[in-house]
């Protein structure tokens, strides 16, 4: 009798248990084993922040099938016949013996584990930032169940009243809002100039604007230069470069990177972006060893360049294909669209393909147009705002990338683009597209759609626009355009860009002389509807100097005045 395929998998959270159920439905025989460092397998790792939180009560709520029964070693061998060994360590890959080195974490013992086809699904760690006082007590990182019940811990004992989140990233952003839920005081400390890079500035400020509303102190472009204990040797203060911040619980949430050290030491090849190298079968160099999930790098199909995107979407899939091929099929991965999403309290967040400063590091000429409005009709009971932004080449019209914040739905609409994204379409492709409409779900002319068309207006010359980022850093040079309000005066002295002049769209035919032909004018509304018409009156008139400004007021994130 042929000797059954033996599969051995590294990794037991997220890749590693879905090739290995992948594997064992393709091939019943196969001997098939995970091994994983820690003590615990297969658990929603996304899921920590709402455990933190309290939404999820039980943890075990996390580690377990959608009808409660526990993914546990147990679990694996019953239900899978799958070895799950937990508390093991892989320590080294024997390529030409066919061998895993591993050792047993609780008795010390070192052992080899043949294989056919070896799976590393080994994950990502959370960067260790150099921080003098990194060290002390109540300094945690978030990667791991056991790191959310020592915040859970913390939070029931009703200690740490301010708690500071080093790093503005998706996890910061998600873990503030959880504290907060607990009744924190929280400041987030980001070096960068701006929370969430995966979007541009202007949008992630119109994100900052809503969580400093909802009482967050956000610390942008600001260095963590030390932290400091108290007596008992926990955090009470963090010293940064705008001045101390008391705190008696920080998350350091700077960074994640590939867990690639057994794949060097065996000399399999890394790629650019620091992740293990794998062809479109998740194979790595050595063709019996693949790589999914988090240490593996991925191809980004709309930049064509390497990268590392550590998602667990993304792990799930890659994990499904290596499982495949190790079990002898042939299933390609295609790449990712870059796609992510985050709730920050009340606000969705979503992006996929390139940004504009992206495409720029490509040599690729980018325009992009920034709408804002209703997820659904205006008189629709629970209609909710947003602002998307669509990037297209200007060359051959192809979509780039999408980004969107506000309280709608924005991650329907990135949704749509990223199968636009993943077609290649182009931005006219995306205006015709037959969206599903009836007034609970979106608009007759849905934001995406609105967003291409706008899009296309600006590749034909159509209208001359600018959005937030673009305007602001105009006016932080120097510039001083007119600054044409046309919404109505209730509007007007809600709040409005400092310096500008109220002319409301119906008056404007008969007052446009108050408006000047030998100065740049920005027009602007509350969405940009009424102030493109107006564009569109005053070019009628002879008025070449007119821009709009995208999104209107909707998508300014920065000062207004009132009065
Ligand atoms: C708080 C939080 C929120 C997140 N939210 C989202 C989200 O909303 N959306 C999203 O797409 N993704 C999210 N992610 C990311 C997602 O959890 C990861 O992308 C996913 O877990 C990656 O799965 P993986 O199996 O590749 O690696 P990991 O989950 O890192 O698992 C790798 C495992 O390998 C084990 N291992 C490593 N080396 C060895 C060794 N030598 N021997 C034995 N075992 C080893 C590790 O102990 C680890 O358990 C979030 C992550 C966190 C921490």
């Amino acid at each position: 009798m042929a000797e059954h395929r033996k599969i051995v998998v590294v990794g037991g959270v997220a890749a590693g248990p879905k090739a290995a159920a992948r594997a064992r439905r393709l091939d019943p025989h196969a001997d098939i084993t995970i091994v994983e460092k820690d003590s615990i397998l297969s658990y929603a790792g996304c899921g920590l922040p709402y455990y933190i939180s309290g939404m999820v009560e039980d943890r075990r709520d996390l580690m377990a099938t959608g009808i409660g029964v526990l993914r546990d070693p147990a679990f694996f061998a019953k239900v899978k016949n799958i070895k799950a060994l937990t508390l093991t360590e892989a320590t080294a890959i024997h390529r030409q013996e066919h061998e895993l080195e591993v050792r047993d974490l609780k008795s010390g013992e070192v052992g080899r584990l043949p294989y056919d086809k070896l799976i590393l699904a080994t994950g990502a760690d959370p960067i260790s930032p150099p921080i003098p006082g990194a060290d002390l007590g109540r300094v945690l990182r978030l990667k791991q169940l056991e790191d959310a019940d020592v915040f859970r811990e913390l939070l029931a004992a009703n200690a740490c009243p301010q708690v500071t989140i080093i790093g503005g990233g998706p996890i910061g952003l998600e873990m503030t809002e959880a504290m907060v839920h607990r009744g924190r005081a929280v400041t987030i400390v980001e070096m960068l100039p701006h929370v969430l890079t995966m979007i541009d500035a202007d949008m992630a400020h119109l994100l900052e604007k809503r969580m400093r509303e909802l009482g967050v102190r956000i610390m942008t472009s600001t260095r963590v230069e030390r932290l400091e204990g108290d007596e008992e040797g926990n955090v009470a203060k963090v010293v940064t470069s705008a001045g101390e911040v008391p705190a008696q619980l920080v998350l350091l949430s700077i960074g994640i990177r590939p867990n690639v050290g057994l794949a060097l030491d065996a000399g399999l090849l890394i790629g650019p972006s620091g992740a293990i190298h794998v062809n479109e079968y998740m194979q790595t160099s050595d063709p019996d060893i693949f790589a999914a999930g988090d240490c593996a790098e991925k191809a980004c199909v709309v930049a064509g360049v390497p990268c590392f995107l550590p998602l667990g979407s993304v792990a799930n899939k890659e994990g499904r294909v290596a499982g495949s091929n190790a079990a002898g099929y042939n299933e390609r991965f295609a790449g990712v669209t870059s796609t992510a999403a985050a709730k920050v309290f009340d606000w969705n967040v979503g992006r996929a393909g390139m940004s504009t400063a992206q495409a720029k590091t490509l040599g690729i000429p980018t325009v992009s147009a920034t709408v804002a409005g209703g997820d659904k009709p205006h008189y629709y009971p629970d209609s909710k705002g947003m602002v998307l932004r669509l990037i297209a080449d200007a060359r051959d019209r192809r979509l780039l990338g999408i980004q969107g914040v506000g309280m709608g739905e924005v991650i329907k609409r990135v949704d749509v683009a990223v199968t636009a994204l993943t077609a290649g379409m182009t931005v006219d492709d995306v205006a015709d597209l037959d969206l599903a409409y009836a007034p609970p779900y979106s608009e007759a002319m849905d934001l995406l759609a609105h967003g291409a068309n706008t899009l296309r207006n600006k590749l034909d010359g159509l209208v001359r626009m600018l959005n937030a980022g673009e305007l602001k850093a105009r006016l932080s040079a120097g510039e001083a355009p007119f600054l044409l309000d046309v919404r109505t005066p209730d509007e007007y002295a809600a709040g409005r860009l400092a310096g500008s002049v109220l002319v409301p769209l119906g008056a404007l035919a008969g007052r446009a002389a108050e408006v000047p032909r030998d100065r740049p004018v920005v027009a602007y509304c509350k969405t940009s509807l009424r102030a493109y018409e107006a564009a569109r009156i005053l070019a009628g008139l002879g008025y070449d100097n007119v821009e709009v400004l995208e999104g209107g007021v909707m998508a300014w994130p920065y000062e207004l005045e009132s009065g």
